[in-house]
Formats: structure tokens, C-alpha cells, sequence
């Protein structure tokens, strides 16, 4: 088989006539191809008079090697098979925390090898977590327990789905096939920006824990993990509670992928004196456009062509201070959604539905902090000051949970907020007119200033001063990392598996399902009496 990238195709393109397309574009006689299929499909929108979709083919066809020599970008493509190892003993069965991206994958990869992973996870399952996050959103109690940070499918089922990722890695095809196969769209197989969106997302995460369950593994909900006991430097017994009190399972294998949200955690570890270092992370607020003036934008007059989804962008800009602001998990035709997951704090993210059909695209606007502004060497310093932040902005927001919200016409004339333009917020509870001065530090504000008018260059109504400001979007990773050996294990504690965002070996949901799938192979590794 060969794969051919870069092959142009018109937005009318008739996807089920492929074929024709090779004939066309690539001038193979249609008696030689022996199948075509469709393996990436991007939107070029750089010039906006000629928006049109680029493909990667995947070739079966006579006379492979001559059209290697004569096609232009055509490589020998043998689709990658991931393995998994069977677990040789069955005495034991790993723990994992946390039912995220990491976690669920983590359970996946355990239970299809015959180890019978049990998941402590301390929210609820998805259809009951949904429920508490409505509630919240509609001006109900939060409930710290059970929120868009916690609960069954972790941090990103409530989110936009988005699963293109910065890393590379073998094992993206299998997760992405699995999610499928567990009921997300088939186009993420093919899409470059492949997506799920929340509806979608809720079922994927059932479906993937009853086939864990299938197999053998068990999910525990509501059940928090609360400490540790060691034996001889090892893991033995693993603590938990839930509404019947306090347990112990007895455990040498710990996948912790509780999240960067379980502050608790983070501070339990602390205090056992796990190696932990401070991380870079990033703080701003989300912006928020009408999406057919973002459509507009990307698409020109292509915009709303039925072959076309609701635009996304990804901009960055260097800033004479030396800070860089850049976006961040945009969100067309989506949401800005509570995020909070502590009481008396305030943090928003981006969410969306398959459709991508909402009145607004929003994304994050970053500003890069680290431990250079921490003011502390303390391992947890970041997380301490994006909890003062957090406060900052629940104030500012008239301490109920709704959010403060500024107009960029507002916050770049510097004036006193004054009313909302066409741009209607999406965040639920609802909005109060407060500036980010109220709650970001002063650098990242300037940051934010001086990089929308830049962007304003580069995307067309960007820096529109009807567009919206809410703040603040403070959980774009962790503030820290669990530090590992290259048996991915504590270097403290033999048979513990800090995995995940949360300890700061993964940024998305794709990468996190891959740590959580090398975790997974290590503690095979491990259990089968091997090295990694
Ligand atoms: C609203 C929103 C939108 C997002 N959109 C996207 C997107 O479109 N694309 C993308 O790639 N990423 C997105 N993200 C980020 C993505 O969700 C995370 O990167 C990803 O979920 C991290 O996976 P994880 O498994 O490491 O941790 P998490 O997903 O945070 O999972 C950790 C789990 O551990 C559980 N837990 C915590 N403490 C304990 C404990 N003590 N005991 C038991 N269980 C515990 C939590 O309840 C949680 O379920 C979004 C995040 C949010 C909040």
C-alpha cells in the first residue's frame, strides 16, 4: 500500500468516489487501483478565494513501485498494529486513580491483558455527573466532588473533544479506532482536527467502561483515593473512601492519573515527601467571537458551505516584553463553561457539541507563567497561586460563580466596563462587568492587551471590541510534575505510577490516553516479571 498526501480536492468533492479522484489527480488508470482510502483530510483556508479540502490517500494499485518513484509525496504505508502483552499472573490486580483520558485507557490496555484493574474514581458516573454540572450551571450548588473536573470521563468530557495532540506516538491510531468503536464519529479517523464534542463524548465513556467491566475490571464511583501504605519501599496497600466509610485494597501496582484538579492529592503526596518540581503553566482568560464572524473570517465567502465545519484558528505572538500569548483549545460553535471545581473559586474552560452549531466559537488566550513568578521554591507554589487567582476572579465575578466578563473594546481603551455588545456570553451561571485587572496579574494583562491588537493583524476581527473577555481560564495544565524514573514509576515508591496531566506527563486528552496506555504496559511489564 502507498499513502499520498497533498492531494487537492475541491469542497464539492464526492467522497465516495475516490477513485475517480486518483484518475483525476494523480493520473493512475482506474484498472490498476485495487482500493483507495481516505486517511487524512485537512480544509486549506490560506487564501480565502480558494478554499478547498487536502488529502491523504491510502493507495492499493498495480505497479506500486513505479508510481513510488513518479507521485509526488507517495511513501510505502503499512498501517502500525498495537499488541498487548497478557498478564502471566493473575494474583493481584492493579489500581488505578482516576477515570480520565489516562486512567480510562490505563483500564482499557489492563483489563484486555487479563489484570482486572480496579478504578477508584471520587466522582460520579457520567449520566449523575451530568446532572450535578447542570445544577451548577444553573445557579445551583457545586459540588466538589462530582464536577466538570471530576466524575466518569474525567476533565475532558465536558469539553470541546478535540483530540489532535503536539505529540507522536504509535499508539494514537488504537485510541482513536477504540473511541470510535465506542461511538465517536468514524470522521476522526480521517479528520486532522478530528473532534468529538461533550453529547458524543458521555457515550464513548460508557461504552468504554462497560467493555472494562467486560473484561473483568470493576469501576468504583464516589469512591476517593486518600493515601498509601508501603512495604519494603514498595506499594502495598492502596486507601479509599466512599459513602460507607473508609477501605483498603491490597495492591502492589498504584496508576495515580487523578488529574491536575486534585489538589488534595497533590498535597498528600507532599507531605509524604514524594519527589514533585514545579511546572510552567498558563493563565488568561477565554475570548469569545460569534462564529459566523470567525467563519467569516477563515472562510471568506466559503463561509457556511455545507462542506465546511465551524472554522477554528490557533494563533500565537511573540511580545516585546519577552511573554508570548497564544490560544488554546478553541472552541467553534461551542461554549465558555464552569469549570470550578473548589468552593469560593472560579475557573473556566471550553466546551462544545458535535454539531459545533452554537451562537459563539471562544478559545483560551495564554499568557505562560512559571516558577520564576511563583515567588516560592515550594513544589506546589504553582498551585498555590493559581488557587489565589481562582479566589480573585470568584470575587471579581460578585462571588456566586458567575464569571467576570469584559468587552475588548473595554479592556484595550481601558475604560470602566460598560455594556455588552453583539457578542452574547455563553458562560452559565452568568456574567458580571469586571475587568481581568481585577483578578490576573498585571504582566499577563498587558500581555493580553498588547497580543489581541497583534492578532487583530492576523485574523480578521479578532481584536473586535465587541468580542468578550471571560476570565479565568487557569487549569490549561498542571502546576506541577510527579517526577518518574524510566520504568515510569516514583523514583521513591516501586509499583506507584504518577500518570497523566495531573502529574504533569501529558497536556489533552490524547496525550493523556497515551500516558495512560504506557502506564498500563509498565505495570504488565512489571506484573509478568520483566523490565519495561
Ligand atoms: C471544559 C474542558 C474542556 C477541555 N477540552 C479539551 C479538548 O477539547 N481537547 C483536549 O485534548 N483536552 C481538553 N481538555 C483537557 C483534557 O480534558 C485533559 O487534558 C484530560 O482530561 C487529562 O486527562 P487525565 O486523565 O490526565 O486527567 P482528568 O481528565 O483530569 O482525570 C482525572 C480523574 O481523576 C479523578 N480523581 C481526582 N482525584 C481523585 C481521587 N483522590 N480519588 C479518585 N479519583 C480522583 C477525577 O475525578 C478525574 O475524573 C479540556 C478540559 C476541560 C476541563
Amino acid at each position: 500500500m502507498i499513502r499520498v498526501s497533498g492531494v487537492r480536492a475541491e469542497l464539492s468533492q464526492d467522497f465516495s468516489d475516490l477513485r475517480g479522484l486518483c484518475e483525476k489527480r494523480l493520473k493512475i488508470a482506474g484498472n490498476d487501483i485495487k482500493s483507495v482510502r481516505l486517511a487524512r483530510k485537512s480544509v486549506d483556508a490560506r487564501r480565502k478565494s480558494d478554499v478547498h479540502f487536502i488529502l491523504s490517500l491510502d493507495i492499493e494499485a498495480r505497479g506500486e513501485e513505479k508510481l513510488l518513484r513518479h507521485l509526488k509525496n507517495a511513501v510505502r504505508h503499512e498501517p502500525a498494529e498495537y499488541e498487548i502483552t497478557p498478564v502471566s499472573s493473575h494474583s493481584e490486580r492493579p489500581v488505578i486513580v482516576g477515570f480520565g483520558p489516562a486512567g480510562m485507557l490505563a483500564a482499557l490496555v489492563l483489563a484486555m491483558s487479563g489484570a482486572k484493574p480496579i478504578v477508584l474514581e471520587r466522582g460520579a458516573d457520567v449520566d449523575t455527573r451530568v446532572r450535578s454540572v447542570e445544577t451548577f450551571r444553573n445557579g445551583g450548588p457545586l459540588d466538589p466532588e462530582c464536577n466538570v473536573q471530576f466524575g466518569e470521563g474525567g476533565a475532558g468530557t465536558f469539553s470541546d473533544g478535540k483530540l489532535n495532540t503536539g505529540i507522536s506516538d504509535g499508539r494514537i491510531g488504537w485510541i482513536l479506532r477504540r473511541f470510535a468503536e465506542f461511538g465517536a464519529p468514524e470522521d476522526i479517523l480521517t479528520d486532522a482536527k478530528p473532534h468529538i464534542g461533550t453529547d458524543r463524548l458521555r457515550e464513548v465513556v460508557k461504552n468504554l467502561r462497560e467493555r472494562v467491566i467486560a473484561l473483568g475490571g470493576e469501576v468504583r464511583f464516589n469512591s476517593k483515593f486518600t493515601g498509601y501504605e508501603l512495604a519494603n519501599g514498595c506499594i502495598s496497600r492502596i486507601f479509599y473512601t466512599d459513602s460507607h466509610g473508609s477501605h483498603a485494597i491490597d495492591s502492589h501496582y498504584l496508576i495515580l492519573a487523578a488529574g491536575h484538579s486534585a489538589r488534595d492529592v497533590f498535597e498528600l503526596l507532599h507531605s509524604k515527601n514524594v519527589t514533585m518540581s514545579q511546572k510552567n503553566f498558563s493563565v488568561g482568560v477565554r475570548i469569545e467571537h460569534r462564529r459566523e464572524d470567525i467563519d467569516k473570517a477563515m472562510y471568506g465567502g466559503f463561509a457556511g458551505h455545507p462542506a465546511l465545519k465551524a472554522a477554528s484558528y490557533k494563533l500565537a505572538v511573540h511580545l516585546p516584553s519577552g511573554r508570548s500569548l497564544y490560544t488554546f483549545c478553541m472552541c467553534p460553535g461551542g461554549y465558555v463553561m464552569a469549570a470550578a471545581s473548589e468552593e469560593g473559586r472560579l475557573a473556566v474552560n471550553g466546551m462544545s457539541c458535535s454539531a459545533r452549531d452554537a451562537e459563539n466559537s471562544n478559545s483560551a488566550l495564554l499568557v505562560g507563567i512559571g516558577p520564576g513568578d511563583f515567588g516560592s521554591s515550594h513544589p506546589l507554589a504553582g498551585m498555590y497561586l493559581q488557587r489565589e487567582l481562582e479566589e480573585r476572579a470568584f470575587t471579581a465575578g460578585g462571588s456566586d460563580y458567575r464569571a467576570p466578563a469584559v468587552t475588548v473594546g473595554d479592556f484595550l481603551e481601558r475604560r470602566k466596563p460598560g455594556k455588552l455588545g453583539k457578542v452574547r456570553p455563553s458562560y452559565k451561571p452568568g456574567v458580571r462587568l469586571a475587568p481581568p485587572e481585577e483578578y490576573l496579574p498585571e504582566f499577563v494583562c498587558e500581555a493580553l492587551r498588547d497580543g489581541i491588537i497583534e492578532m487583530g493583524k492576523k485574523l480578521r476581527g479578532f481584536d473586535d471590541p465587541e468580542a468578550v473577555l471571560t476570565g479565568i481560564e487557569s487549569r490549561s495544565s498542571s502546576p506541577v510534575r510527579i517526577e518518574r524514573n524510566s520504568a515510569l514509576e516514583s523514583p521513591d515508591i516501586a509499583g506507584f505510577y504518577p500518570c497523566g496531566e495531573g502529574a504533569g506527563h501529558a497536556g489533552g486528552i490524547v496525550s493523556a490516553a497515551v500516558d495512560g496506555m504506557k502506564c498500563a504496559e509498565a505495570v504488565i511489564a512489571k506484573m509478568n516479571g520483566g523490565k519495561v
